[in-house]
């Protein structure tokens, strides 16, 4: 099969006008122009998208899937209370809960022309969800609260991988250890030395609101009382978040996910150690955290990702509105970086770049078009006017999953199980 477009954007290499990929199985087995690949392959059906941009499947690189059914729950507020109303309604959920949640999720995801996330997981429920519905990606399994000697039974208990080779194809499994305020110094170094070991990839929510901020400072402010209760062995670094991680020795080749709140040096930090950072610039408006340093991070050479993080921080999974508050952010931020961080440069920050974020001969075909105006550069038209409404058709792994912008499986079963799990979060916020 061949899908083709006005212009084509491998991400990898320069814009192709009236670009083509070939699509055999579930990767990409050729690229060029229109003209050159129906010459060479006369016997495949050619899909022709008038009036758009062919481009990678967009990698949002910070969701938390199982939460999908919670949108609207908890209005725009300051991070320590709307945390402390989200956990119980998070302990209220079951594991069919997050399964229902995780499969609207990826049908948001899909509709929004993203093919990979790297999601925060409870256990196993979302990266099966996802993948049934053709979302891959990395996904993170939580470890938070409690002693470093319940760590493998724990993993158990949540069937982690016991070796990463089980995680292979679509979906990649990593570890994550929420954040210093609810994993103690301890675990945290568990958590990151079981990933370094059997070679998952590693992510930490860091560095996101000044409550964290004053708690790593001093030990003092709205999440003390958490950081008391469950980071365990826990005292104030002095230091802001980055340094903190480098102290424990958790910070190299790690996912860094926020960073909003940086001291002196720590941009730079992120630069030399950690695989990435992962900037939600909507959910830290949405949780009053303030901006993200776009311009910081770009100058000191910090690879960058965005993710939308969850629904019950965001109105929606929408990757071009959440990457174009990068560009507002920062005035040296380019088109052309900002189409890498929500494709290739997303991948490599998950290290998923092997498979996802270009396209490329050997990928995993995953591959949307997307309506745009008529144009002369097709990175800056997508990037500026890409919406969800806007994309036309959807692959991944080879499989046509929008046509015509609408789903090609049927969705109101999705619907109605997102909606029971909605309904049961809103009682079990109603009993807090
Ligand atoms: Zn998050």
């Amino acid at each position: 099969m061949i899908l083709a477009g006005e212009w084509l954007l491998p991400v990898s290499r320069p814009p192709i006008r009236h670009g083509a990929v070939r699509v055999a199985g579930p990767r990409i087995v050729a690229i060029g122009t229109l003209d050159d690949l129906k010459r060479s392959y006369p016997a495949d059906a050619v899909h022709v998208q008038p009036g758009c941009v062919i481009a990678p499947g967009l990698v949002n690189a910070h969701t938390h899937l199982s939460l999908t059914s919670l949108r609207g729950l908890f209005p725009p507020g300051e991070f320590p209370g709307w945390i402390a109303r989200l956990a119980p309604v998070i302990t209220a959920l079951d594991e069919d809960d997050y399964a229902d949640a995780v499969s609207f999720g990826a049908l948001e995801c899909l509709r929004s022309g993203v093919t990979v996330v790297g999601d925060i997981a409870f256990g196993p429920e979302a990266p099966a969800a996802a993948a049934d519905a053709g979302v891959g990606g990395v996904f993170f399994w939580e470890v938070l609260g409690g002693d470093v000697d319940t760590l493998a039974q724990r993993l158990d208990g949540h069937d982690f991988p016991t070796d990463a080779g089980s995680c292979d194809g679509r979906t990649l499994c990593g570890l994550s250890p929420h954040s210093p305020y609810t994993s103690g110094p301890g675990l945290m170094k568990a958590v990151y030395q079981h990933a370094r070991r059997y070679g998952y990839a590693h992510a930490i929510h860091i560095a996101e609101s000044t409550a964290e901020i004053r708690l790593l400072a001093a030990g003092e402010g709205a999440l003390r009382q958490t950081a008391e209760r469950l980071a365990v062995g826990f005292t104030p670094p002095g230091t802001g978040g980055i340094r903190y991680l480098e102290h424990l020795g958790v910070l190299k080749d790690s996912v860094a996910i926020h960073c909003v709140q940086l001291m002196p040096g720590e941009a730079e930090l992120l630069a030399a150690h950690a695989a990435g950072v992962v900037l939600c610039p909507r959910s830290n408006r949405y949780l009053l955290n303030g901006r993200p340093p776009v311009t910081a991070l770009r100058e000191a050479g910090a690879r960058m990702a965005v993710g939308t993080d969850s629904l019950a921080s965001n109105e929606s999974l929408d990757l071009f509105a959440e990457t174009r508050e990068l560009l507002g952010a920062d005035p040296g931020m380019t088109a052309k970086r900002a189409l890498a961080i929500m494709t290739l440069e997303g991948a490599q920050v998950l290290g998923a770049a092997r498979d996802y974020g270009s396209l490329e001969v050997g990928k995993y075909a995953d591959v949307i078009s997307v309506a745009v105006e008529a144009t002369a550069d097709p990175v800056e038209t997508l990037v500026r006017e890409g919406t969800p409404s806007r994309v036309r058709s959807v692959i991944s792994a080879g499989v046509w999953r929008v046509i015509d912008g609408k789903p090609a499986f049927l969705t109101a079963e999705l619907e109605r199980k997102n909606a029971r799990v909605a309904e049961k979060a809103a009682r079990a916020l109603n009993r807090t």
